[in-house]
């Protein structure tokens, strides 16, 4: 198949929610760690490129989502899909504003932006232009205290009316209703007006297809959203044959936690084989040390080995008062990633799941590894994908957001022919 959509997504775990999803409607996906080469070329219907861009500076955002595009368009994608939180996690520096005009830029003169996070299946739904989070306004959800993107304000077109200098509207539920013909006459209607963002109700599936065939055959159109929209494009355009994807590799297995998010919390309360708890104390200390400690314990671990820095909130937040939140963050992001990346290479860990966003990040970079294929989907916006390290070592990796995962992930997630769990995450997923 040829490549139809191409995705630029501002994290990693939110690359691979995108590609489990999309795998899942039928569209073989492929994520790319960071912006590809020119030239590189693919045979996935579907190129989502991972970025760390959600809280970059803004200029970093913006160069690397436009260099991404164009990759994206040389190589043949004739969509474009700005990826962010279903959360919309931004500030009014950006960066989801500034990187749509920059993209709309890049794409012509006469493009709009169109899109939408809700994500229905996942509690996310957009009515009169505010976003929901299950029934609260996402002003009244846990994502209004966000250490970083904290998310006051439900009305999102006054929310990306302060990050971009053009005029943003809505295409209201009513509308969405009444169908692909009548999105897009609004789209039309709101452009000769001048607006050049344009933010869509939904509030289920439905919604998200009319939108989806609407947009279809626009091409001054850039797409914008989270998972939701994504896959409805997916469903679109799926039913090519999927790749064949190999098994898992052989080799021994090793579960790494640097999220404090509160389905974590509980997949490690539920993880029944050894646990290694990385303490920052020690680390501060000298995180060499602790690094061998731990490899020494997954060398002699039988059954999965986890090992986790995941603790309470109120225990995240003594730690940073005592050493800094980057600091922190920082500690434990080195030592998790070493380890991982020292398991592969000296005690033959060929699956290795990872639990945190930015705790992925790191352990793909340590890992070198640039491209992801998604081999099997093991719970909405989770999947284990097939790649190959920096020595060409054929790896399964699962990077999975905070609250990502059914409580008994750490349990099921190796068994192959597990049922696909069907609980969403309620809250603060991409
Ligand atoms: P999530 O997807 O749940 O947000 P992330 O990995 O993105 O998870 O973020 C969690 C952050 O918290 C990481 O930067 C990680 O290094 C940091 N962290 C994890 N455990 C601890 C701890 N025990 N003390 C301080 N910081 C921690």
């Amino acid at each position: 198949m040829t490549l139809e959509l191409g995705v630029i997504a501002d994290d990693i775990t939110g690359a691979c929610d995108v590609a489990a999803g999309v795998s899942a409607a039928g569209l073989d996906a492929e994520v790319r760690i960071g912006v590809p080469s020119a030239g590189s070329r693919t045979d996935a219907a579907c190129v989502i490129v991972a970025l760390k861009s959600r809280t970059a500076p803004v200029d970093q955002a913006v160069r690397e989502s436009v260099a991404a595009a164009r990759v994206l368009r040389d190589g043949g994608a004739r969509l474009i899909y700005q990826k962010y939180c279903s959360t919309f996690d931004s500030t009014d520096a950006g960066n989801i504003g500034p990187v749509a005009d920059a993209l709309l830029a890049e794409l012509s003169a006469d493009a709009v932006s169109v899109g939408t996070p809700a994500t229905p299946a996942a509690g996310r739904t957009m009515h009169r232009g505010h976003l929901f989070v299950g029934d609260r306004l996402l002003s009244e959800s846990s994502l209004a205290q966000h250490p970083l993107t904290p998310m006051t304000d439900p009305d999102l077109v006054r929310v990306l009316g302060r990050q971009t200098p053009h005029r943003v509207g809505s295409v209201p539920i009513d509308t969405v209703h009444d169908g692909a013909g009548a999105i897009g006459a609004r789209i039309d209607e709101l452009r000769a007006d001048g607006v050049r963002h344009v933010l869509l109700d939904a509030v289920d599936d439905s919604d998200l297809d009319a939108a989806a065939e609407a947009l279809a055959a626009s091409d001054a159109v850039l797409l914008g959203g989270a998972a939701g929209l994504a896959v409805a494009f997916a469903r679109r355009l799926g039913g090519g044959s999927p790749l064949a994807v190999p098994g898992p590799p052989e080799g021994r297995t090793l579960i790494v936690s640097g999220s404090a998010s509160e389905r974590t919390r509980s997949q490690v309360a539920a993880h029944t084989g050894p646990l290694f708890a990385l303490d920052v104390e020690a680390l501060a200390a000298g995180t060499d040390a602790v690094v061998e400690q731990a490899l020494e314990f997954v060398r002699a671990a039988s059954g999965v080995p986890l090992v986790s820095a995941t603790v309470d909130p109120a225990e995240v937040r003594r730690v940073q008062e005592r050493w800094g939140v980057e600091r922190s963050a920082a500690l434990v992001e080195d030592a998790l990633s070493r380890i991982a990346a020292l398991a592969v290479e000296r005690l033959g860990v060929r699956r290795i799941l990872v639990a945190g966003g930015e705790t992925s990040g790191a352990v793909a970079a340590a890992l070198g590894v640039s491209t992801l294929r998604v081999r099997r989907v093991v719970a909405p916006g989770v999947a284990w994908t097939t790649a190959t390290d920096a020595a060409g070592r054929e790896l399964d990796l699962c990077f999975k957001s905070g609250n990502f995962g059914g409580e008994r992930l750490f349990v099921d997630a190796w068994t192959e022919d597990a049922r696909t769990e069907d609980a969403w995450p309620e809250e603060e997923m991409s």
